[in-house]
């Protein structure tokens, strides 16, 4: 399999708990590098422009005050596989159906508020990168 990257975001309620450390440490484990990485706190805008595709849903604004709640970290991952790897250790996006091992079983709050985000396929992964980071804040 390729070398892949993908996109990830550490969300609010992981830095409000002070726990983006030990998210990185079951991404490690997962074989995935961390080759970006930058804590910040998004816009309204960022924030919307990132989850329009769930513009419609009902969720759409509570999801996006959630996001601009506290500080992020958003992140490039790679490795063999990353993006379908990444989506495997983050697991479920509600909780209580996320697998054993997983990052959101271990640590998510709730279905809103589950602490990481990952690219669900390559062409989102190369949109939501170029979003936040420019070329050489990427150093694999
Ligand atoms: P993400 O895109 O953040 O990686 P995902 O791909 O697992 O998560 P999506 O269906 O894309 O899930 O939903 C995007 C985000 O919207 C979820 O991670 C969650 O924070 C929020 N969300 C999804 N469904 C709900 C819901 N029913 N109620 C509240 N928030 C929700
Ligand atoms: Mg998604």
């Amino acid at each position: 399999m390729a070398i892949e990257r993908t996109f990830s975001i550490l969300k609010p309620d992981a830095t409000e708990r002070n726990i983006t450390g030990a998210i990185n440490a079951l991404i490690e484990k997962a074989g995935l590098r961390i080759v970006a990485q930058k804590r910040i706190r998004m816009t309204r805008d960022q924030a919307e422009t990132f989850y329009a595709v769930h513009k419609e849903r009902p969720f759409f604004g509570e999801l996006v005050d959630f996001m601009i709640s506290g500080p992020v970290v958003v992140q490039v991952l790679e490795g063999e596989g990353a993006i379908a790897k990444y989506r495997d250790v983050m697991g479920a996006t509600d909780p209580s159906k996320a697998a054993d091992g997983t990052i959101r079983k271990a640590h998510a709050k709730s279905i809103g508020e589950n602490s990481v985000h990952g690219s669900d396929a390559a062409e989102t992964a190369k949109i939501e990168i170029a979003q936040f980071f420019s070329g050489n804040e990427i150093v694999g």
